[in-house]
């Protein structure tokens, strides 16, 4: 497995969160693999998971993950204030801020990540099912736009360093 050693306390604690809240770097790798692999016949799983971790060590990305699952966590528990605690729990549609914090970290990887994050949002596949599926009692109201946003971002420097063989950040 090619998973690379956090380098700070915020990428570690990123990291870990993502894994307490039930998504693994194979999940989101998996993503990556749905979203190139029409595009790429020789594309490996091992590429997914290290363009996954290279999205993973930036910084803008560490914080919205952080972010993200603290409100999540905070309603989920109840602790938030009226309206939005209800705003959050119940993901309401209308909301949006969901999504802009996902969009801050599609942004880092240009135009490519916004087309495959509104592709990936609209198709829900693997892990994102489950992330929406509201029987289970969890909130995941900004983790799923997250881990959408960090596949998208993902696939985004993956097309990109294989069209040019740049070594991208
Ligand atoms: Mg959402």
């Amino acid at each position: 497995m090619s998973e690379e050693q956090p380098k700070t306390e915020l990428e570690r604690k990123a990291r870990e969160w993502l894994k307490e809240r039930g998504v693994t770097l194979n999940d989101i790798g998996e993503l990556v693999y749905y979203l190139q692999s029409p595009y790429h016949d020789t594309l490996t799983m091992e590429s997914c998971l290290l363009n996954v971790d290279k999205v993973l060590s930036k910084r803008e990305v560490q914080n919205a993950v952080l972010t993200g699952i603290q409100l999540d966590v905070l309603a989920e528990e109840k602790k938030l204030e009226s309206p939005l605690q209800e705003t959050i729990d119940t993901d309401e549609g209308l909301y949006g801020v969901d999504e802009i914090i996902a969009l801050s970290i599609v942004n880092v990887y240009g135009s490519i990540g916004f087309t495959n994050y509104g592709y990936i949002d609209k198709q829900k596949p693997g892990i994102l099912k489950d992330l929406n599926d509201k029987s289970s009692g969890k909130c995941h109201t900004f983790l799923d736009d997250i881990v959408g946003a960090i596949a998208a971002s993902a696939s985004s420097r993956l097309a990109h360093s294989a069209a040019n063989d740049e070594e991208l950040d």
